[in-house]
């Protein structure tokens, strides 16, 4: 059996306690929410803090608010069953509860926080195992070891960003609130993701992610598509989030494509994005706008299924998530179940 290491708890009433106990934890400190993730990952020694500042006493980011004319705050301690499930932003931000509602099991989705999903740590083959396994093939660099097993002639790490939220947050132009023990600031979504699968989060270690702002929906249509190999449970090994605003007249106003999965932090396919801008939504259009989304996704062989199968999927299912938003016809349903 794996066994957690032991650890003081703190259990801090504020956001802004919690920043400050972690910045006394130092290096030793890190924040737990769900610890759907970060419990497993203790238990395989990835993670070794001394010292785990809980969010869960704090009530001020257990909520959602606001509504689709104004845009939407969501707490970052709210469940990821409460966002799939939230009416409101279910219909305005489908993308956003799309992408909460098909990560992992219903019960890691009644502990999983939104915030912890978008802190979520990257993942690969040789890092996600036990320490005795891990130990057995000489470690690597990404923990208590220094070269990278999956492309050994490198010299950073190219472990994967596995959210499901991340590319949807991004697609729908979301703004994190984040609080420090000297104060706070406001970031979009894509400025909190870094491309190197060890430091892979623009964040100071003491900083909290204390809220998800929506902006008002404003005629965007979004969804999110997810490949894994069973319809439950399994990590994203390709997540497709995609917004388009159509004009009255049907022309598309404004677009926004993002790859999860494919590598350390979510990809902004932007080319495929501009190529929709001012055109109408058609079969052919939408087939060349995935073709220019698919080429930045360059899978590595650290994640499930092969590198070509995992490529080619990109492209498949950016046409399918581009068709599912401009009414054509597709195969599959968003989600991934
Ligand atoms: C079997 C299994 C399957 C899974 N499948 C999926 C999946 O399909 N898709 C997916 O995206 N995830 C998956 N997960 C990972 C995890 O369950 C979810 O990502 C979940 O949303 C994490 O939220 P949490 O609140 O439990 O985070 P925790 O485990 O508490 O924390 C995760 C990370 O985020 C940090 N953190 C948490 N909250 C904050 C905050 N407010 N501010 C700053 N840092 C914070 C923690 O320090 C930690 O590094 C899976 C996990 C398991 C064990
Ligand atoms: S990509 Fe390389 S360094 Fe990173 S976790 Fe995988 S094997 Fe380790």
């Amino acid at each position: 059996m794996l066994r957690l290491p032991p650890f003081t708890y703190l259990a801090p009433k504020t956001v802004e306690q919690a920043a400050i106990w972690m910045a006394e934890a130092g290096t030793a400190g890190m924040v737990v929410a769900g610890g759907t993730d970060l419990y497993p990952n203790m238990k395989r020694r990835q993670f070794e803090p001394k010292v785990l500042v809980g969010l869960r006493g704090i009530r001020s980011i257990g909520r959602i608010s606001g509504d689709r004319r104004r845009g939407m705050t969501i707490g970052a301690g709210v469940t990821l069953a409460s966002v799939a499930s939230h009416p409101e932003v279910a219909e305005a931000y489908r993308a956003l509860a799309l992408a909460a509602g098909a990560v992992s099991t219903p019960a890691l989705r009644n502990m999983g926080t939104l915030g912890g999903n978008l802190c979520l740590d990257t993942r690969c083959n040789y890092y996600n195992q036990t320490f005795h396994w891990r130990k057995s093939i000489g470690f690597c660099m990404k923990k208590d070891g220094d070269i990278c097993l999956v492309a050994p002639g490198s010299d950073r790490c190219w472990a994967i960003s596995s959210t499901d939220a991340a590319p949807a947050a991004i697609a729908l132009g979301v703004q994190l609130r984040l609080v420090g023990p000297r104060g706070e600031r406001v970031i979009d979504a894509a400025q909190l993701y870094r491309d190197d699968g060890i430091d892979h989060l623009a964040r100071t270690p003491e900083e909290i992610l204390a809220e998800v702002i929506l902006p008002p929906a404003d005629g965007w249509r979004t969804t999110y598509w997810k490949l894994r190999r069973r319809g439950s449970f399994d990590f994203p090994i390709l997540g497709v989030a995609a917004a388009l605003r159509l004009g009255p007249d049907g022309i598309v106003e404004d677009a926004r494509i993002v790859l999860g999965a494919v590598a350390s932090r979510p990809v902004i396919a932007a080319r495929a994005s501009a190529l929709l801008v001012g055109q109408r939504p058609t079969v052919e259009l939408v087939a060349r706008a995935a073709q220019l989304a698919y080429q930045p996704a360059k899978p590595l062989d650290n994640a499930d299924l092969t590198i070509g199968y995992r490529k080619k999927m990109a492209r498949v299912y950016v046409e399918r998530a581009l068709r599912e938003l401009a009414g054509l016809p597709h195969e599959g349903s968003p989600g991934g179940h």
